[in-house]
């Protein structure tokens, strides 16, 4: 079974999230096992500091090295060898689905949230494998980007999910957008269920959906079509697509 270790300054946030739903579910039924662990624990500050001013001056704080690699010590302890430690930073690699795949089939994975302006870079010289961004954006903390990437690990895992939610199907599984999906009723403020999904009619409903997910993908996501696994029926309907938007 995998092992996720958040290494963070707000282990009771983590938990909030990681109690609840999908992950929560899987953890009781002891599909995955995730701890926080708390890096003010390891501060040997009589104040219990972990960060402090910069280096060179600046505004803002850094967390320091050692309690965080004192952290680290002890949960290789635990888990009897050094897990795959990723930091979660905006300077990373954008997370993608490929990737999480990957990480779900590693056996002992380890997430370091920064906080403030980050963390002490020869920390990261030191026992980070890896950096994750979850998008070109700020954010105040490493936590929600490590639930990001906890959950989009988790719910890969064998027995995550039912196998009528599986994961193939959906977007950026195999670089294509996901069909648009309808429940009942079947007409809500005048509109339609589109017919064929009342149809019953299998073959009709798949090649549909099939449709909806090129056109998707065309419209919102065309980068995404050069690495998608295409049928030659596929890339005829994805050229006539293109010819009828031609001017
Ligand atoms: N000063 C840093 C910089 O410019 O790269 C940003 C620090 S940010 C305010 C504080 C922490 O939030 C980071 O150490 C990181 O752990 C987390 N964080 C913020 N945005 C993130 C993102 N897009 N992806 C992953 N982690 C992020």
């Amino acid at each position: 079974m995998i092992r996720i270790d958040l290494l963070t300054l707000f282990p009771q946030m983590c938990e909030t999230v990681l109690k609840e739903s999908i992950i929560g579910r899987a953890r009781e039924r002891g599909l995955v096992r995730i701890n926080c662990r708390n890096i003010r624990d390891y501060t040997q500050d009589k104040h219990r500091r972990v960060d402090d001013t910069p280096y060179g001056g600046g505004g803002g704080m850094v967390m320091q090295a050692r309690p965080i690699y004192d952290s680290y010590k002890a949960l290789c302890q635990d888990v009897g060898c050094p897990p795959h430690l990723i930091y979660m930073t905006p300077q990373g690699k954008t997370l993608t689905q490929e990737r999480a795949l990957e990480l779900s089939r590693m056996e002992n994975i380890a997430i370091l949230c920064g906080h403030y302006e980050g963390v002490d870079q020869r920390l990261i010289d030191e026992i980070v494998d890896e950096e994750i961004s979850i998008g070109d954006f700020v954010l105040t903390g490493g936590e929600l980007p490590a639930l990001v990437l906890t959950d989009a690990i988790t719910r890969l895992l064998p027995g995550v999910l039912a196998a009528s939610e599986s994961y193939e199907n959906e977007s950026h599984f195999s670089f294509l957008l996901e069909h648009p999906h309808y429940t009942k009723p079947d007409t809500w403020l005048g509109k339609e269920v589109p017919q064929v999904l009342l149809s019953g009619h299998h073959a009709n409903i798949e090649n549909w959906r099939r449709e909806q997910s090129l056109v998707r993908t065309f419209l919102r996501r065309p980068d995404m079509l050069e690495k998608a696994n295409l049928s030659e029926k596929d890339k005829l309907f994805l050229k006539n697509l293109a010819r009828g938007q031609e001017p």
